[in-house]
């Protein structure tokens, strides 16, 4: 499986015409070679490929790493320079989104040769876009365990409890069930707190008449699961009973405009329209949503600021918002996998209106 990715990593050899590559990124290392530790760099010319990492990894890349050679340094950025002038080459290129610019300097510093360092990042980028079946069932476990989790913690959604209560309840259920880490700080935003796109649960309680946005994931073979569910405490006024019905009517819509082939900035202008037609354009400041795979957002964006098209196996989150300073907000978010008809939605957790029982 890796090796067909190393192959079309080399692709980008030819297309920009480079003696070699260095990935630093380490989601890019995994896809690419399947190392899962945390540091290391990857080399791929056209007939070499070699993961160079340092003594702590040095097992753990010799169980998981199907590069030709493997290398153990002592200093990574003296490691990398060897390489490039006993290999004698000319034109590197890299992954840039994955080097700081002290690094990037430190690099050039230190090359010996004239050699010529090429950033990449449009070339990268596309690489890790479209899933395997195997990541999709990494992907779909992930979700799995979202919805499993959310059912056991529902009961303890409850007037009197703290957001961080809630957040807690959720890691622990996540990480019993499986789950290797938060894909990111879980969000429980209740109240007027909904208004912050990302509130990051506090020792606020919730209140009967809230809504409670909870935004939140986790991780199954280092790919990630992100959903966001709004609920209503109680019965809460109509404002915030009209606002839910437009994000989610938003979020309904994008969910049924997705194809493969379409221009995405067409895709965040379907629920974005929908959304300012019923007079809450100024209130959904956000993308649409975003890729997920080995990071919790990776390319593409959905936003009205890419020039990326849709492609089947992408997997990308539909993920509207509306957000009222002083009043609340309501998000709903589900991760779907493009297919060659539309969609098929990883996330499983009922998005309709629910109002909880106070007991
Ligand atoms: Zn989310
Ligand atoms: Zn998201």
């Amino acid at each position: 499986m890796s090796a067909d990715r190393i192959e079309s990593a080399r692709q980008i050899l030819i297309t920009e015409d480079l003696d070699g590559l260095l990935f630093f990124g380490l989601p890019n290392i995994r896809y690419l070679c399947g190392f899962s530790g945390t540091d290391g760099v990857l080399f791929i010319s056209p007939k070499e490929s070699m993961f160079l990492t340092d003594s702590r990894y040095k097992t753990q890349a010799e169980q998981q790493v199907n590069t030709r050679r493997n290398i153990c340094y002592k200093n990574k950025f003296s490691a990398v320079i060897d390489i490039l002038s006993q290999q004698k080459i000319s034109r590197i290129g890299f992954d840039a989104e994955a080097v700081t610019v002290a690094v990037f300097n430190e690099l050039k510093k230190m090359t010996i040769d004239p050699v010529e360092w090429v950033p990449l990042v449009d070339q990268i980028r596309p690489l890790r876009a479209c899933k395997s079946e195997a990541e999709l069932e990494a992907l779909k476990q992930a979700a799995t365990l979202n919805s499993v989790a959310f059912d056991e913690i529902l009961p303890q959604i409850q007037p009197g409890v703290t957001e961080r209560q809630i957040a807690l309840s959720l890691e622990f259920s996540l990480k019993r069930l499986g789950g290797e880490a938060n894909a990111f700080d879980i969000i429980v935003a209740s109240g007027e707190r909904g208004a912050l796109p990302h509130g990051i649960a506090s020792e606020k309680q919730l209140n009967a008449g809230e809504l409670v946005t909870i935004d939140f994931g986790t991780r199954v073979s280092g790919y990630h699961s992100d959903e966001t569910v709004t609920l209503a405490i109680g019965e809460v006024d109509g404002k915030l009973r009209q606002i839910f019905d437009i994000v989610l009517k938003a979020h309904d819509l994008a969910l049924e405009a997705i194809s493969p082939g379409m221009n995405i900035p067409e895709l965040d202008a379907v629920a974005r329209d929908y959304i300012a037609s019923q007079g809450f354009g100024d209130y959904f400041g956000h993308g649409l949503g975003h890729g997920v795979g080995l990071e919790i957002h990776e390319y593409p964006a959905v936003s009205s600021r890419t020039d990326a098209v849709l492609r089947e196996g992408m997997v990308i989150t539909i993920e509207p918002g509306i957000y009222i300073p002083g009043v609340g907000g309501v998000r709903i978010e589900d991760t779907v996998v493009v297919t060659d008809v539309g969609y098929r939605a990883l996330t499983s957790i009922p998005k309709h209106f629910r109002q909880l029982n106070i007991h």
